[in-house]
Order: structure tokens, then C-alpha cells, then sequence
């Protein structure tokens, strides 16, 4: 059928270019490979031309990694939250397990096992899902569920976190129709228990409503995002069955919650400090669904979320080790940045111990310690690379450094900042 010719060959039966490469079909009609290319696109962005190879390739029973790797996997990236990670990888496993299932007649069916992670902000949330995402090669998107609105109404509709998705994966319905989206503080559309009627709740339970369908799984409108190419194409259908859906969020407050189901009284340790974090820490421990609902999701969509796991405050152990553990950890980013200009650079350990501190003190959490180390770094960073080469190429920051430079830093704008 396709042949290649040395002289000028026939018309593309679509442009009507003249081209050597050009391939001949039935009746005389014929293509270039510049229209193959735009039918391709085509069919790609309408859904049918996703390649079911690609999405295969990307998930393999065979390949897939047992729960044990995931989390292994994880720990590489993420510092604690064990518990978190062990469900986080049977879930996974067991959500491709059921993609890749075989028909059978034995009535069994695996049903969907979209994730909710409960913990405070900077706790390693989206981390641990964007994590899973990179070692799976699935499309990943992150969507703030604070943006979302009911249809309708001003803020973005609910599938517009499925248009993100195609975007990740270049429109490739097949492979988006295999990923997993991150819809970050869920908390925020609980429904508002003391809202008066007179005023819709479109950014709470309507946007839980709008979620539902999502989450449980049904053929989608997704708007293309950036407009139409193709008047004929409306929108692109998108089949959720097979999407993973986690949900993070710190659900602030929830520990009452737990507290008032467990029967016990935490009410009472309110401003003493520390020993409120300590009951923080086991009673989210017990978190159950009935506490989701209380705090205001509705309970549809407690059910449609049904694996529940929470993550731990970060202790000061844990932060001075994602300093440095963590396969892209901070300090090993500085280190290789500097020995790019033939400098070793070093720390005196207490450096490390005191930017945890003023983590905790401020309470600027994981996040605060790259802002911190940041503050202390930049003059570092600026001097270091200028030095004759000859010198003694070993940088060490001393304790004394670091305190000048946080000493000198605005804590405020960094809290904020945050
Ligand atoms: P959350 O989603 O819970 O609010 P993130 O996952 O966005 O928190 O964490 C913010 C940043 O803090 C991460 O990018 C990472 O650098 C750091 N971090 C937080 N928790 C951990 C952790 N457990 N291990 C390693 N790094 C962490």
C-alpha cells in the first residue's frame, strides 16, 4: 500500500501538496505525512486516537510494584508517616489490581479505592501522592479544592480537575483515564453547619455534590482547556471509573471531634501547650468517617473515599532528618550546587539542629525549613563561587553564621510567606 517514489509523486488527496513520502490508499486516494500527523492530533484530542499501548505500558501486573516497594519507595522521598504509607501503598496496589483485573464470572468485584489523608498542613500530604505518581509514570495532577465552585457559579466547576489532568497527559484520554488526581484541602468545602438557608453553600456541599459523580465514577463533559480547535469537537468524554482520587486535607479542629465520639475529654487541655499536641497526636490516631461527617463532608462522599489514614505532626527528629535524608533533601541540593563550583561545602551539625528549632519555635513546619536554610545560604551562595582557585576549596557554615543571618531575617515575612 505505501510506497515511496523518487520524482515529484501524486497530490495529498487532503492538502493537495505534492510529496515523495506520500502513501497511497484505496481509490486512488492519497496522504501526506504532514496530514497523518494532523489526523493523529485529531483523533488523539477526540479520544480516539490515545494510544492503549502507552497506558498499558504504563501499568503491567507483572510490573507493578508490590505495597512492600511502594514503600519502600516512599521512604526514599518522604521521612516518617509509616502508617500513612502503608496504606497509601495497598491502596495503590490494589486500585491497578483492580484496572487490571480479568473478567470473570465468579460475580466478585473490586470496587474503587479512592484515599483521604487527614493531617496538618506540611505534613508530607501531597508529597506521599506525588511521590506514588512518579514512581508509577501515571498522569498527576494537584488541584486546590478551595477553587471550585458549584456549576454555575463564579470558580471553576469540578471537572475542571479532569481538564488538568488531559493536560498532563497531552490529551491522551486512555492514560488520563488511569491517573490520579490530588484534590488538596478538601476540608475547606466541608458543609457549614451554621449557614443560614438563605445563602447557597456553592463553595461547600455544592461543590461536594459536584464531586460526587467524580469520585464514584461516571463518563465526564471535560471542556478542553485553551478553547476549541475543532468546531465539531464540544468536549472530550472522560470515563472516572479508573482514576484515583486522594484527598488531603488538615481538617483543624477534628480532634474535638474524635474527642466528643471517643468519650473523652480533651477540652480541658486547650491552652496547656504541649500536652494538647500530644492528645492531637493520638486522637487523630482514631480518626474514623463519622468524625468526616461531623466535621461537615456529607456522608456520600465519606463513602466514596473509603480508605482513611492520617499523618503524624513532624517531631523535631523528623524535620532535622528531612533536612538531610530525603533523596533531593535540601542540604544535599546546596552541597551539590556548590560542589558544581569545585566547593565542598559543610555544616557544623549544629547548624542543622538550630534551624529546626526555629522551625518549631515559629512554627513554620517543613516548609519553613527550606525559607530558613535559604536565609542562611544566600550569602553563601553569593561569596563561595568567587573564591581564587587555590584557596582552600572546603565552605563550612558555622553556628555563628547561621544565628547572624537568622537573627538579621524578618520571621514575620517568613511566617507569611509560607
Ligand atoms: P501538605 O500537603 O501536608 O500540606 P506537603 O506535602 O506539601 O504538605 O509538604 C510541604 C513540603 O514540606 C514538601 O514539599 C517537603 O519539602 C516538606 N515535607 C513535608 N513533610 C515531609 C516529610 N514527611 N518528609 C519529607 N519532606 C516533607
Amino acid at each position: 500500500m505505501a510506497r515511496k517514489s523518487d520524482t515529484p509523486g501524486p497530490r495529498c488527496s487532503f492538502c493537495g501538496r505534492e510529496d515523495i513520502n506520500i502513501l497511497q490508499g484505496l481509490n486512488n486516494a492519497f496522504i501526506c505525512p504532514d496530514c497523518i500527523k494532523q489526523g493523529s492530533l485529531i483523533l488523539k484530542e477526540m479520544g480516539y486516537g490515545a494510544s492503549a499501548a502507552n497506558a498499558a505500558a504504563d501499568l503491567d501486573l507483572r510490573n507493578l510494584p508490590k505495597p512492600a516497594e511502594i514503600k519502600t519507595f516512599l521512604d526514599q522521598y518522604v521521612i516518617g508517616q509509616d502508617e500513612a504509607k502503608r496504606f497509601l501503598s495497598v491502596a495503590v496496589y490494589n486500585h491497578y489490581k483492580r484496572i487490571m483485573q480479568p473478567k470473570s464470572d465468579d460475580g466478585v468485584e473490586i470496587e474503587k479505592s479512592n484515599i483521604i489523608l487527614v493531617g496538618s498542613t506540611g505534613t508530607g500530604k501531597t508529597l506521599l501522592a506525588k511521590t506514588i505518581a512518579k514512581m508509577l509514570k501515571v498522569p498527576f495532577t494537584i488541584v486546590d479544592a478551595t477553587v471550585l465552585t458549584q456549576a454555575g457559579y463564579v470558580g471553576e466547576d469540578v471537572e475542571s480537575l479532569l481538564s488538568r489532568l488531559l493536560q498532563e497527559c497531552d490529551y491522551d484520554v486512555t492514560r488520563a483515564e488511569r491517573g490520579i488526581v490530588f484534590i488538596d484541602e478538601i476540608d475547606k468545602i466541608a458543609r457549614k453547619s451554621d449557614n443560614p438557608s438563605i445563602t447557597r453553600d456553592v463553595s461547600g456541599e455544592g461543590v461536594q455534590q459536584a464531586l460526587l459523580k467524580l469520585l464514584e465514577g461516571s463518563v465526564v463533559n471535560v471542556p478542553p482547556e485553551g478553547g476549541r480547535k475543532h468546531p465539531e469537537q464540544e468536549f472530550i468524554h472522560v470515563d472516572t471509573h479508573n482514576i484515583l482520587f486522594i484527598c488531603g486535607g488538615a481538617f483543624d479542629g477534628i480532634e474535638r471531634k474524635i474527642a466528643a465520639r471517643l468519650n473523652t475529654q480533651v477540652v480541658g487541655f486547650e491552652n496547656t501547650g504541649k500536652r494538647q499536641v500530644v492528645d492531637k497526636n493520638n486522637l487523630l490516631k482514631y480518626i474514623a468517617p463519622q468524625d468526616l461527617k461531623s466535621f461537615g463532608l456529607i456522608p456520600e462522599i465519606v463513602g466514596r473515599l473509603p480508605i482513611l489514614t492520617y499523618l503524624e505532626p513532624l517531631s523535631k527528629e523528623a524535620l532535622r532528618n528531612i533536612l538531610t535524608e530525603p533523596k533531593n533533601a535540601i542540604i544535599k541540593q546546596y552541597k551539590k550546587l556548590l560542589e558544581m563550583d569545585g566547593i565542598e561545602l559543610c555544616f557544623e551539625p549544629q547548624v542543622l539542629d538550630y534551624i529546626v528549632d526555629k522551625a518549631v519555635e515559629y512554627k513554620l513546619g517543613a516548609r519553613g525549613l527550606r525559607s530558613l536554610a535559604e536565609t542562611i545560604m544566600m550569602p553563601v551562595m553569593y561569596e563561595a563561587p568567587s573564591k581564587h582557585p587555590g584557596e582552600n576549596n572546603t565552605y563550612t557554615v558555622t553556628l555563628q553564621f547561621a544565628k547572624e543571618k537568622i537573627e538579621a531575617a524578618d520571621m514575620l515575612r517568613m511566617q507569611n510567606s509560607l
